[in-house]
């Protein structure tokens, strides 16, 4: 609990003038993108590792509870401050502090945003493939710590793929520095990919060390149109049992076009069953070749209209409504509860139909989304949470949807994490040897329990 004195000391690391204690100034501290509500006691915003030590020592000293946060655009709940105590904003810790051509790496601070540290490296011919959705607001730390995927993951993976080297503070207040500039590193147990994933539970990232690659010369977005889901699911299987490696292979439904058409106005065939947004990338002959050879097999697949966009402009067009989907579904209903469960990709027509059946079983509204090539689904559940027996229908129907995925050999999440939007599922996944095996490294890290409480282990059922 967040005494006076104890407010005293965070005063005297940040001065007042970084502190936010009035209800008004931290209620939009008290959501991220899930749905529930937390109200923080303080939000702190340190602007160097110093900062972070001291106030993590205070807090661990007077057992306050902290939980840092970057943006909030977590799908989970993980930035909450779900057991009170403060949250720890690490957003005007933005600097990028190396970009490193000859060795292919970069040094950022926690709060830098995603797409701007992207921008900064393609004007130096490098690239940084990880591509959450988000990527306009989310930070490097928090995208870390969710170990978060997005559009590339098909060809690049995820952030975790990209990461090198860490430094950050202990709960205790102590600075350790983890992997290295190296692009190999065997030495001792990983723990910087650990630490990545861990949603905010072992550690507060000050910086981070990333590899960079080099900025491809070309890329080519195409479009393909279906009248039945079958079809489309079944295109990105076979792509994929075909080793053709496209950059990005998104699916979006029916009600994801209707949703698009009626905010956007894009010209897309309401009548279609669903699209495939899928862009190439490489040397520029290469890309021409991938493309037309994609082109053509989604044409064998049954796709009914392909079309592959001739400039940067319309690839941007075309980006528009695979970008703009949340938010056109969002303004549907008074809220949307954003699924994440990933099925090994050969099951993903079979995943989207059950998807649709849950949601016809249970009279609840279902659009889906997925980042196809990865088999990771987005069911975008549409309710008001006014409503207890919408809600009630709701959360069956999730559960619906987790077992299949468990039932197939997939997974909980692909990448939005568990947090508390998935805790009560965890057993499902993993075997409770394993699960006391994450609690013992839990205490090893932050043995007062101070660093985000009530985080998915504690709520694991
Ligand atoms: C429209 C939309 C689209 C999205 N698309 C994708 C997508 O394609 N792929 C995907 O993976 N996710 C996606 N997300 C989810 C979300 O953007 C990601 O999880 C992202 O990684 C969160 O970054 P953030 O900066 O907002 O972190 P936050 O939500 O603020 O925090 C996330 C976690 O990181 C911890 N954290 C933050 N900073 C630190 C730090 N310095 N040290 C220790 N812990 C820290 C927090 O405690 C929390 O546990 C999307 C979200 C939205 C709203």
């Amino acid at each position: 609990m967040l005494n006076e004195k104890i407010l005293r000391e965070f005063e005297t690391i940040l001065g007042k003038e970084r502190i936010l204690t009035s209800k008004e100034d931290m209620l939009s501290y008290a959501y991220d993108a899930y749905v529930e509500e937390y109200l923080p006691e303080a939000v702190l915003f340190p602007k160097t590792t110093a900062e972070v030590s001291q106030i993590m020592k205070a807090a661990n000293t007077n057992r306050v509870f902290v939980t840092p946060r970057g943006a909030g655009s977590g799908l989970a709940g993980c930035s909450l401050a779900k057991k009170g105590g403060v949250v720890l904003s690490l957003t005007m810790m933005n600097h990028i502090l190396e970009i490193n051509k000859p060795n292919r790496y970069a040094i950022v601070e926690p709060g830098v945003v995603v797409s701007e540290f992207q921008k900064e490296v393609e004007k130096i011919g490098l690239f940084y493939p990880p591509d959450p959705g988000s990527s306009m607001v989310a930070t490097m730390a928090g995208t870390v710590m969710m170990n978060a995927g997005g559009m590339r993951g098909i060809k690049y993976g995820v952030t975790r793929d990209y990461l090198l080297g860490l430094e950050a503070v202990l709960p205790s207040g102590e600075i350790i520095q983890t992997g290295s500039l190296t692009a190999k590193d065997v030495t001792g147990y990983d723990l910087t990919r650990l630490i990545c994933g861990s949603e905010g539970t072992l550690a507060v990232v000050t910086r981070i060390i990333v590899k960079l690659l080099p900025k491809p010369k070309a890329r080519r977005t195409l479009q393909a149109i279906y009248n039945s889901i079958d079809q489309a699911g079944t295109t990105v299987a076979r792509i994929v049992e075909e080793g053709i490696i496209p950059a990005t292979l998104e699916l979006m439904d029916k009600m994801i076009i209707k949703a698009l058409e009626d905010f956007a106005h894009l010209g897309l065939p309401l009548d279609a069953e669903a699209i495939l947004v899928i862009e190439v990338d490489g040397d520029p002959e290469s890309v021409d070749k991938q493309a037309g050879a994609i082109a053509e097999f989604c044409r064998g697949q049954g796709a009914r209209d392909v079309r592959v966009a001739q400039s940067e402009k319309e690839s941007e067009q075309l980006w528009v409504a695979r970008r703009g989907a949340f938010g056109a579904v969002a303004r549907m209903r008074p809220a949307c509860v954003i699924e994440d469960a990933t099925v090994p990709v050969s099951f993903l027509t079979r995943a989207i139909k059950e998807v649709i059946t849950i949601a016809q079983r249970n009279q609840v509204q279902i659009a889906v989304l997925a980042h196809a090539g990865d088999g990771n689904l987005h069911p975008l559940v549409l309710c008001d949470l006014r409503d207890k027996e919408e809600m009630k229908r709701v959360d069956k129907a999730m559960d619906e949807i987790v077992d299949f995925a468990i039932s197939v050999g997939g997974v909980l999440s692909g990448e939005h994490g568990i947090g508390i939007a998935k805790a009560k599922y965890l057993s499902r996944q993993i075997s409770p040897q394993v699960l006391n095996l994450m609690r013992a490294l839990k205490n090893t890290f932050d043995p007062r329990g101070i660093l985000n409480p009530g985080s998915f282990l504690e709520c694991a059922q």
